[in-house]
């Protein structure tokens, strides 16, 4: 292997880090603690696991966690009544309402009745059209990790070539609107996109957001690309479950300049971003100047 690895976990840490230090700030010299709810519908094991690891990390930094735990059949009109309250509560700087939810709920009427200012996923319409017109958004946490780990290995990404697999609302969309913000080139992919082989070789930097397992072998990278994989694939192998990105890691490592792992890449950045979107989000309800490092 001749890539170097990107590890999410120190990267994550270190962002963590930088989040203690400005909660610390803002409690010493403005009195003021950020506090951010979860919101959670149903009892999926995953998402339950995801709430939690969220709400341990949000105390940790000194921050206030609130979890709102409802059951399945809660009604939209209960859920929005309580978005409400979040939304009208000054000690509540970010809420996210953990997705998926429920099938009898419509997630994007709960999300966009979030404020704006407190859509600390990002996913609010107001806040998808601020990040496409370059103005104050809320970015979404994982591409705003993906794009912290850029920038930290790469520093200045301007004319450089990026090809982004996946056109998802959360993670290929957003992830194409920062590597412009960035002056990157870029392209976006699709599963209706002809030749992914040629395109993807000729990207400096190459984001897979698929969600198929090892689908992108080395011989797409070009050499001394960056590589940030984002998926996160379960698979069956030797009668244990392992996971597993949608970059086949063992060629792509061969050929990269630099690689993100999985698991240990990507995914630890997205909680630590969620947690620097809610202090970005309390320095600006309070008329703060948003801190170095923790937002776009
Ligand atoms: P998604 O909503 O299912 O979107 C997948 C995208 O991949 C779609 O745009 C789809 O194209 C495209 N695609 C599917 N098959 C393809 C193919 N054969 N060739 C090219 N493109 C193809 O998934 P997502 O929510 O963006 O998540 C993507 C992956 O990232 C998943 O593995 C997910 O678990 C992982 N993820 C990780 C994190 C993290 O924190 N690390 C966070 C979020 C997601 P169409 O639009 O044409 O269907």
């Amino acid at each position: 292997m001749t890539a170097q690895i990107i590890d999410g976990k120190v990267s994550a840490a270190q962002l963590r880090s930088r989040v203690a230090g400005h909660v610390a700030w803002l409690k010493k010299d403005h009195g003021i603690t950020p506090g951010l709810a979860v919101v959670l519908v149903g009892a999926d094991p995953a998402s339950e696991v995801y709430v939690r690891n969220k709400g341990r990390q949000t105390i940790e930094a000194g921050m206030r966690s609130l979890e709102y735990k409802l059951p399945t059949e809660t009604s939209q009109a209960d859920l929005l009544t309580l978005i409400e309250r979040l939304n009208a509560d000054p000690e509540i700087h970010g809420i996210l309402v953990q997705l998926p939810l429920p099938k009898h709920l419509n997630a994007d009427l709960v999300i966009n009745a979030i404020d704006p200012a407190k859509d600390v996923d990002g996913f609010h319409v107001t806040n998808v059209g601020l990040l496409g017109t370059g103005q104050n958004a809320m970015v979404p946490c994982t591409p705003l990790g993906c794009l912290m780990m850029l920038r930290g290995h790469l520093g200045d990404l301007s004319g450089l070539e990026a090809v982004v697999v996946g056109r998802s609302n959360i993670v290929g969309k957003p992830m194409a609107q920062l590597l412009l913000g960035d002056n990157c080139t870029v392209t976006i992919a699709h599963s209706r996109t002809r030749d992914l082989a040629s395109i993807c070789r000729r990207a400096d930097i190459l984001v897979a957001a698929v969600g198929r397992p090892e689908m992108i072998p080395g011989d797409w990278v070009k050499p001394g690309a960056t590589v940030i994989d984002v998926g996160i694939n379960r698979i069956a192998q030797d009668g244990k479950q392992h996971l597993v990105g949608d970059v086949d890691f063992s060629s792509a490592a061969e050929i990269a300049g630099t690689i993100t792992p999985v698991p240990g890449g990507v995914g630890p950045m997205t909680i630590a971003s969620l947690l620097a979107n809610t202090v970005t989000a309390c320095c600006r309800a309070h008329g703060l100047q948003a801190p170095e490092g923790l937002a776009v």
